[in-house]
């Protein structure tokens, strides 16, 4: 066991600058580098003090034990782990390489996906909300730029009218700008007081409801073709030792949440075609032949037609709303090794939109209270306010769940319905715009996990460290704290962190730009 180091004490009331000459000068300088190099380039780790323990993995014999007084600042830096680019650019940058591994695994096989699905039928999908009124919009109807890495097309006007009309409220239905790309009119309604608010959030709202039916309704089609083609149904015994008959195919998915500038969510889905192991359900076997990438496609447009959901009756609007898929479904072929759409493009596309939430819509804030409410919502305020004026409005306690909160002794007679109000969610996300999904999400059988790659990161982590691997770190530690001690401690850290990946990230960042232009051309 190591003596304790002379504590640190930061200079706090200093600027940042000196704080990073305070804390350059100590002589556990090197050691307080290493010590937080796991979190180094997090912009808000959390600190954890307790007593770590090497314990033989076999025996269970602890070989030694430290506390965190023994280490540079008395604690453990751990990184926040947070994937959005917003909060914690470098946690993001971790997570947006899992999520490319996610995706990119379940295309080309890989860390236990077995290399054989490169050859299964995949295609990639964007699914739209429909219009809750017109907003501004930027189109190039035709591309005359030779590469589209410098595009420098002129877009069409944005809503060219012959007519000079306006709406009931006054306002131009028309708008003949050329809007550029970062034209913060962008997405916003042409008339605020025309645009559908409520439908929008309640479509955000069950729009993972609609994904999910809508991928039912994709396998339903196959299977029906399966029998129609005479494919086989394929008999398995299931654990319990009863005999079922499935279909041979199924679908496996990737999928990514994007929020569009109009606030509404849209997914980009990557669709692949399995096949079914009689003998090993969680086996990833290619689909019957005779099923193909032209039946697939097929299927998911038919699917998309089809799905429909008419939401539970609220009392603002007694037959509730429709959810459905907008006109724009763009279903892709992918090429896993050059062309437009590679493997690679695909991933890093996917990836990319993994560390977003709700940035591009201009609103940022954690989930909203009625404490912090008023300061966010305004059913006269702008786009934004009016969508999250929408959510807390529609998301109010209505008549029907009151019952459970205030019911009186003759209330519990049995005339009140005590069943929860379906709307009251939205509340609950009214910070995402109603979209109360994960932004990233997967079938189980698509890909390896992000657990899985985590683990493999740490086992990484402690061949390098050139520790035992039949030794496990057992810790019992509490939480201290979130964030750098100083400013300067920050710059530090983050400076040291981004020296050691500036290599590994101009490549990752070439192959974003070219990816992210696959998305611009969708
Ligand atoms: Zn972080
Ligand atoms: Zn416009
Ligand atoms: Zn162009
Ligand atoms: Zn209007």
């Amino acid at each position: 066991m190591s003596t304790p180091l002379t504590i640190y004490r930061p200079d706090l009331a200093a600027g940042r600058d000196a704080q990073v000459l305070h804390r350059a000068a100590t002589p556990e300088f090197s050691g307080w580098l290493e010590h937080t190099r796991t979190a180094g380039g997090c912009a808000r780790p959390v600190r954890l003090t307790g007593t770590i323990a090497a314990v033989e993995r076999d025996t269970g014999r602890v070989l030694g034990e430290q506390h965190t007084d023994e280490l540079p600042d008395g604690a453990l830096y751990k990184a926040c782990g947070n994937r959005r680019e917003s909060q914690c650019p470098d946690c993001a940058w971790v997570y947006q390489g899992d999520a490319y591994q996610v995706v990119r695994c379940g295309l080309t096989g890989g860390k236990g996906v077995p290399a054989s699905v490169d050859r299964h039928p995949v295609v990639f999908a964007t699914f739209t909300a429909p219009s809750f009124g017109p907003v501004h919009h930027r189109h190039i109807p035709r591309h005359t730029c030779a590469t589209r890495q410098r595009c420098d097309c002129r877009p069409a006007p944005c809503r060219a009218r012959h007519t000079a009309e306006t709406c009931q409220h006054g306002q131009p239905a028309a708008c003949f700008a050329r809007h550029d790309a970062d034209d913060p009119r962008l997405g916003q309604p042409l008339c605020l007081d025309c645009y559908d608010h409520a439908h929008q959030v309640v479509w955000n709202y069950f729009s993972g409801e609609l994904w999910r039916r809508t991928k039912q309704a994709i396998e339903r089609h196959l299977a029906v073709l399966c029998r129609r083609r005479g494919v086989p149904l394929v008999r398995v015994v299931t654990a319990s030792g009863k005999v079922r008959w499935v279909p041979p195919v199924r679908v496996s998915h990737g999928k990514i949440a994007e929020m569009q500038r109009r606030a509404a969510v849209h997914f980009h889905v990557l669709l692949r075609l399995d096949g079914v192991d009689p003998d090993d359900l969680d086996a990833l076997v290619p689909p019957p032949v005779g099923i193909t990438v032209d039946d697939l496609e097929a299927a998911v447009h038919t699917a998309v037609r089809q799905i429909t959901i008419t939401t539970p009756p609220h009392p603002d609007r007694q037959g509730g709303w429709v959810v459905a898929w907008g006109e724009q479904v763009d279903v892709r072929r992918i090429n896993s090794t050059s062309g437009e759409l590679t493997d690679a493009k695909v991933a890093t596309y996917l990836a990319k939109y993994a560390t977003k939430a709700t940035e591009a819509t201009g609103h940022q804030s954690t989930r909203l209270t009625p404490a912090t409410i008023d300061d966010y919502a305004d059913p006269e305020g702008d786009h934004l306010a009016r969508l999250i004026d929408a959510c807390w409005h529609l998301g109010r306690p209505t008549g029907t769940d009151t019952a459970s909160g205030a019911a009186t002794a003759d209330d519990r007679q049995g005339s009140i319905d005590t069943k929860p109000n379906t709307y009251a969610g939205l509340r609950r996300w009214a910070h995402m715009l109603g979209f109360g999904g994960h932004f990233l999400t997967k079938a189980r059988r698509y890909s390896v996990t992000f657990g899985l790659l985590r683990d493999t990161r740490a086992t990484y982590r402690r061949a390098e460290d050139d520790h035992p691997t039949d030794t496990v770190t057992v810790g019992m530690l509490t939480y201290a704290g979130s964030g750098w001690l100083t400013e300067g401690d920050a710059l530090l850290a983050n400076t040291a962190a981004a020296q050691r990946r500036q290599a590994r990230r101009i490549g990752r960042e070439e192959l974003a730009h070219e990816a992210w232009l696959v998305g611009a051309a969708a």
